[in-house]
């Protein structure tokens, strides 16, 4: 850790242990300690850790073919488009390595929708307070976080703020020259923060009125987190764009932006181009990933856990002052607290549980979608006991 404190660059805050293998909801340290994994790599990990499936893609397809670039058809990246367009709204796929990089071509693909249309002027994106987008210049700058942006000024023209769950300020906020709409349907980064009944609804509505794209980033929400395979089949709606990255293939690298037909004719040859962009090794991968969640009943079970899990939580909100507030949906959930979240992560991890905090008061619960009862009992005991 003293050689890392030296070469690698400062711009994370990391605890002070260091990870060596894991199995399914487990971690080990250096020193054969072993966590309980509440973090999955910040909601990557959707099938847990060492996922023999995974684990074989991967192998197989290292000994025949790791890339060849978009110049040519790959087999697994064919696959993988095929069963996220036989699964969602979506009619075509761009893949690309990360999150950042998935809301950029989304971005991009609006502004293009407008452009191929003569419509030059419509190009602005209505995004919310408190989301999270990314850390490229165009994802912070779609980001509603005046921290983030901070420093990294001028940012990219062409983002409106507005609350979320305010249909009203949306209202307002869409004019002649706006593009698009960009949102989470769950707020992740910003705190877990969900939409009201309707919310979701009332704001595609808006935009079928006022001829705008929406988008929704599910680069959290995605690939089973929230009990459905992706969370706007929750709320009786479709977007126009979709954005998936982090547990798409269970921890390889990965993004990708999914959109209707009409959509995503604006990106021709040359519009839009990734290098690694579903490289076979990769695709490979996230085929099983797909695959696993779709026929192994895994969502089901995350939906059921996640029921179980907020239930439990209620319940330590019942007992304990310092809880403010319980919510989210499936194994995404995030409990609110009057006192600072750090120092219960940090008991956490010395009983052997792995959380995350964030917004420095909210406390995020994204196990493994594998994860089960005996496992979170477990956790909302350590819970009970450092609230106490
Ligand atoms: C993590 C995240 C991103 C950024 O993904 P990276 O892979 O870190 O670039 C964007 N949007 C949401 C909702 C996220 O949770």
């Amino acid at each position: 850790m003293n050689k890392a404190d030296k070469v690698i660059a400062k711009t994370y805050t990391r605890f002070p242990i260091v990870i060596t293998k894991g199995n399914g909801c487990s971690l080990w340290d250096t020193q054969g300690k072993k966590y309980m994994d509440f973090v999955s790599g910040i909601a990557v990990c959707n099938l847990g850790h060492a996922h023999p499936k995974v684990s074989e893609a991967l192998s197989k397809q290292a000994d025949v073919l790791l890339h060849v670039s978009n110049l040519y058809y790959t087999e697994p990246q064919i696959e993988l488009a095929y069963r996220l367009t036989q699964n969602s709204f979506a009619d075509r796929v761009f893949f690309c390595n990360s999150g950042a990089e998935a809301n950029e071509a989304a971005i991009k693909l609006a502004r293009k929708y407008f452009n191929d249309k003569g419509e030059k002027e419509r190009y602005r994106i209505v995004t919310m307070e408190k989301s999270f987008h990314g850390r490229t210049m165009a994802t912070l700058s779609a980001t509603g976080q005046e921290k983030i942006r901070k420093g990294f000024e001028p940012v990219l023209e062409g983002f409106d703020y507005i609350p979320f769950n305010d249909i009203d300020a949306l209202r307002k906020s869409i004019g002649p020259s706006t593009c698009a709409v960009l949102l989470e349907p769950i707020q992740g980064e910003g705190g877990v923060r969900c939409p009201d009944p309707d919310y979701l609804k009332a704001v595609r509505r808006l935009c079928d009125e006022t001829d705008v794209l929406l988008i929704f980033d599910e680069i959290q929400t995605g690939m089973g987190r929230t009990g459905k395979f992706f969370a706007y089949e929750h709320f009786g709606i479709e977007p126009d764009i979709m954005t998936l990255a982090k547990a798409l293939a269970n921890g390889l690298p990965i993004g990708a932006m999914l959109a209707s037909e009409e959509v995503a004719e604006a990106f021709g040859p040359g519009a839009h181009a990734s290098t690694f962009g579903g490289t076979p090794i990769i695709t490979a991968a996230s085929v099983q990933v797909v695959k696993v969640l779709l026929e192994e009943n895994l969502i089901h079970h995350c939906a059921t856990m996640g029921a179980y899990f907020k239930e439990r939580l209620s319940e330590l909100k019942a007992k304990h002052e310092s809880i403010v507030d319980v919510r989210g949906m499936g194994l995404l959930l995030g409990m609110k607290l009057k006192i600072d979240g750090g120092t219960i992560v940090n008991s956490c991890m010395e009983k052997g549980f792995l959380i995350n905090c964030i917004q420095g008061n909210v406390l995020r619960f994204i196990p493994p979608l594998i994860v089960e009862k005996e496992e979170i009992d477990a956790l909302v005991a350590c819970l009970d006991e450092i609230l106490g």
